[in-house]
């Protein structure tokens, strides 16, 4: 078959195989096309991983992740990890996630933390032995960043251990700058979301963070962009993101699509044609 697909744009943390789309999935999808926007679907339990792997399968600029969720940590006390580690060798899942640490949603957080560490260290094992990037959430509780200290020690020592073959994505990312610096230092890239057209509180840290690790995503259906806020969200939501980060680190838009572009494509390992 003859094609070329030229991707522009990429969502790189959407949930559109959630319910919340059932009534126009196919078209919020043609929509995607249309805009040249490519992107991961997301994950967050065994039954929203199968849903992205299927939903991906035959979509060449769709891809998925595969993961569970901290605040679902106790899935795994039903499941375990091997369903995971099966879906995970499917060619078409790029990513291993979203799996991380929360310290923001559980009513008791100390209670929450051991299950959820070690659901998390499963998750970064798989990483390990596919070579898939980790999608990460680090939510710390308010007024602080205890789940990014959490983390970046996690992640010191996994490098330590297994090399730096180790990579990923901080999704949504809403540490300060010296969080950030340490996780680029990783090698990890922050992604973040239309929160930059409606909130200050993250353009010093877009424009610290250097643009080889700043990548775009929604986190659809949530955290639609000014003058939506509140509405469902959806990918198409991108480009007013690209131009959110150009705007806020006084770059030409254009510069930082092509830069987001190459990001993708060297963190979730992406072949180099299907990119326009
Ligand atoms: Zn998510």
């Amino acid at each position: 078959m003859w094609y070329r697909l030229a991707m522009k744009y990429f969502d790189a943390h959407c949930h559109i195989q959630f319910p919340q789309y059932d009534e126009d999935r196919t078209e919020v999808i043609a929509g995607m096309g249309a805009a040249s926007i490519g992107g991961i679907v997301v994950g967050v339990d065994l039954d929203s991983t199968k849903k992205a792997i299927e939903l991906v399968q035959d979509r060449p600029s769709l891809f998925a992740s595969v993961g569970l969720h901290p605040n679902s940590a106790e899935d795994f006390l039903q499941t375990g990890f091997d369903p995971y580690i099966e879906l995970a060798r499917n060619s078409k899942v790029v990513a291993i996630g979203e799996c991380g640490l929360d310290n923001y949603r559980p009513g008791d957080v100390e209670a929450a933390k051991p299950l959820q560490r070690e659901v998390f260290l499963k998750h970064v094992e798989l990483a390990v032995r596919t070579q898939k990037p980790l999608m990460i959430h680090s939510r710390p509780a308010k007024g602080t960043q205890d789940a990014y200290s959490d983390l970046i020690d996690i992640l010191a020592s996994a490098k330590r251990e297994h090399g730096d073959a180790l990579t990923g994505d901080i999704h949504f990312f809403v540490g300060g700058i010296e969080e950030a610096r340490k996780l680029i230092e990783l090698d990890f890239t922050l992604s973040y979301t239309a929160v930059l057209t409606f909130a200050r509180d993250y353009d010093e840290v877009v424009r610290f963070a250097p643009l080889s690790h700043l990548i775009t995503e929604t986190d659809s259906p949530y955290v639609a962009p000014a003058p939506n806020r509140g509405k469902r969200n959806d990918p198409r939501a991108i480009p007013a993101i690209v131009d959110a980060i150009a705007g806020i680190r006084n770059e030409d838009s254009e510069v930082v699509r092509v830069n987001v572009l190459q990001n993708v494509q060297r963190v979730f390992k992406l072949s180099p044609d299907i990119f326009e």
